[in-house]
């Protein structure tokens, strides 16, 4: 059993331990029309290659990139970052919300034809690049609208046909579950699928609801305490594993290490002017999830072991179809 990163396939038993959730940077369309647009390249693969050798470091051997294809994905980017860490990178294809993403060309076409595409990536590789996604990725908005449900439709109509694991983004944690049955009703394999962004949930309850119906499910932005305080999840997390849904959980933190925009991407509530600089530099290391967090997680009565099926077994069953 295999998986395909981006400097090819891994053996299910050489990925160690994943975070399934992270990003090298995240792109929004438009950012390269500021007159003060200047990535420094060598800059963002330097800060890269310094936390997956932190990762490295922790047992790390693969991370997932699920940066949707609109967001400025970048496959060649990971493909250097990843040789120059050591660490194996597992992009995606597929869309993201209405809100944010789907190019309007894709908004005129059926799911059948959005599946078309994604398949072409996931067997013969991103444009001339020849680099292939390793999984899909899928996404809803607060409404979890008409065409992101043709969208949804299209990821499970690709994973039937490909076995690559579909990853989602929720918005307010909302619509996990119409995520769950749109999958399902286009042959979506749900023990295949991970339902993302569950951080934003005020109880375990609603959470565990959609594990028991076979999903992996996510508490995949830790460490961003503006949605949630990291004392919150940890005790959603103990409790999920207290219910008995350690297999169905992976915990990542959506981290960004670099970001090629002049001025911080994304719209930010508090009012303050943060520089790009700033912005990333406010983000907790992509180690956190494996230190501070984990020892949340301990002082909760979350046991190494319950951490290595977490961290190890479950993204491995999720990449990989491995048991
Ligand atoms: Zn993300």
């Amino acid at each position: 059993m295999q998986v395909m990163s981006v400097t090819g396939p891994v053996d299910a038993a050489n990925l160690g331990r994943v975070l399934v959730h992270e990003h090298i940077t995240i792109d929004l369309p438009g950012q390269e029309l500021d007159p003060s647009y200047a990535p420094d390249i060598p800059e963002i693969v330097a800060r890269s290659v310094d936390q997956l050798q932190k990762l490295r470091d922790l047992g790390v051997g693969a991370i997932v990139d699920p940066c949707p294809v609109e967001l400025g994905r970048d496959p060649e980017l990971y493909a250097e970052v990843s040789e120059k860490s050591g660490v194996k990178i597992i992009f995606a294809t597929g869309f993201y919300m209405e809100a944010m993403g789907i190019p309007f060309y894709w908004r005129a076409r059926d799911a059948d034809e959005i599946a078309e595409f994604y398949l072409s990536e996931i067997h013969d590789g991103v444009g001339s690049t020849g680099l292939k996604p390793g999984i899909i990725k899928a996404a809803t908005g607060l409404d979890a609208t008409p065409l992101e449900r043709r969208v949804l439709a299209a990821a499970a109509k690709a994973q039937a046909q490909s076995g690559v694991a579909i990853i989602t983004h929720t918005e307010n944690s909302r619509h996990g579950d119409v995520q769950q049955a749109v999958f399902a009703e286009n042959g979506g394999d749900p023990s295949r699928i991970m339902i993302g962004h569950q951080d934003e949930q005020k109880s375990a309850a609603p959470i565990a609801a959609l594990a028991a119906n076979g999903t992996f499910v996510g508490i995949d932005r830790v460490g961003l305490e503006s949605l949630a305080s990291d004392d919150h999840r940890a005790d959603i997390v103990a409790e999920l594993i207290r219910g008995g849904h350690r297999e169905n959980l992976c915990l990542s933190q959506d981290c960004m290490c670099g970001s090629k925009a002049a001025k911080v991407p994304f719209a930010i509530s508090t009012g303050v002017k943060l520089t790009v600089e700033q912005f990333i530099g406010n983000m907790k290391p992509m180690t956190h999830v494996l230190t501070d967090f984990a020892d949340k997680l301990r002082e909760r009565g979350v046991t190494d072991d319950d951490l290595e099926v977490i961290f190890r077994d479950n993204p491995r069953r999720l990449l990989t179809g491995a048991e």
